[in-house]
């Protein structure tokens, strides 16, 4: 792919590493790429991050043909930069475009798009302890025309932004709400595509378990509100009896990249992990019998997030204390330390930016 570049007149003042937060600084240039029907996709550019002109009839603003993507660039100790799995990503990227009839881009372009911008801006990667550069690929119909149709234009663009580490005082369990009421999709919908409408949906609940001071919500499937499906913006499992339960990817839930390296993980440590449905009531009452020994979320974002407690209809189930579960943290130690390059990656999971 040729991809030019167009300079800035100014670069930024980096922010304080210690201080970066979630999503609130980008870098320098961002990565654009447009699609014309009958043309492919072409003119690909790396160029200053700035605004973008459009006009108030493009197809997204009006049907939401929107989907994008996450994952991270880590620079290990000895300065290498790594990414995790990108190939999901690209992967995953086309499955949810196919779903919407959007344009999708083919796996190796979706890569050596995300290289190029990390490595040109790699000035950018941060050096602190548990710090990475997010990276936000997305894609929108730029078409200007009312009126429902699979869009003929898209733009296809890459954003970074340095964050921050998620949890500065160690790793903290987090309270879940489950949903009993909205519901985030359901068997024929959009459930397993990341796409800005599924979130547009879901924040009336969010809203919902923020007011009762709840960190995420638990979703329920969308016909019955009776199997668990996953979290807020993670998937999710649970550790019963020594065994791990996790929702299937079968249509409703995000197959997460940090999901199937965790089941990875379980498996070669000999866990016995079932990936199908299971119930809240199964889950509420392995709670009363103390068997729900451990919870976590898992996605890019947190890597693994340990759940303290859940509220299912004013009931409330306390797992472990409220406090970090072993298998949880060795989950978290484990992937931190492939991502970050200081273990062994048997699966070969890094793929590491040629700069
Ligand atoms: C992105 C996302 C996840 C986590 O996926 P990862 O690839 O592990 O980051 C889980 N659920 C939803 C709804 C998501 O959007």
């Amino acid at each position: 792919m040729k991809i030019r570049v167009e300079k800035a007149e100014q670069l930024k003042v980096k922010p304080d590493e210690d201080k970066l937060g979630f999503g609130k600084h980008f870098t320098d240039y961002m990565f654009v790429m447009d699609y014309d029907e009958g043309q492919g996709w072409h003119d690909a550019r790396i160029v200053p991050f700035g605004p973008i002109s459009m006009s108030p009839a493009s197809m997204v603003l009006h049907y939401a043909q929107e989907t994008f993507e996450g994952l991270k660039a880590y620079r290990t100790p000895d300065d290498r930069i790594l990414l995790f799995r990108p190939e999901m990503n690209a992967k995953r990227m086309r499955n949810s475009n196919k779903r919407l009839c959007m344009a999708e881009i083919p796996e190796e372009m979706f890569v050596e798009a995300v290289e190029t911008l990390v490595a040109h801006e790699k000035e950018w990667i941060p050096h602190l302890e548990g710090t990475s550069l997010y990276i936000r690929p997305f894609i929108f119909a730029t078409e200007v025309a009312v009126g429902v149709h699979p869009a003929i234009s898209y733009k296809f663009i890459i954003i970074l932004s340095p964050v921050g580490n998620y949890y500065p005082e160690g790793v903290n369990p987090i309270k879940i709400y489950v949903e009993d009421e909205y519901v985030r999709a359901t068997k024929g919908g959009t459930g397993f595509t990341k796409c800005g409408g599924n979130y547009a949906s879901s924040i009336a609940a969010q809203e919902k378990a923020g007011k009762l001071g709840y960190t995420q919500v638990l979703w329920l499937d969308g016909v019955e509100r009776k199997y668990v499906e996953e979290v807020g913006t993670m998937n999710v499992m649970f550790k019963i009896d020594n065994e791990i339960y996790t929702a299937p990817i079968d249509g409703t839930v995000l197959p997460g990249v940090t999901r199937d390296s965790c089941i990875a993980l379980l498996k070669e440590w000999g866990y016995k992990v079932h990936e199908e449905h299971f119930t809240i009531d199964f889950l509420m009452k392995a709670a009363r019998e103390g068997k729900l020994e451990e919870a976590f979320g898992t996605g890019t974002a947190a890597v693994i997030s340990p759940v303290g407690e859940l509220n299912y209809k004013g009931e409330i189930a306390m797992i472990n204390d409220f406090k970090t579960g072993e298998l949880t943290q060795k989950l978290y130690d484990t992937l931190t330390d492939i991502q970050w390059g200081k273990a062994e990656d048997k699966f070969n999971w890094t793929y590491e930016v040629k700069r």
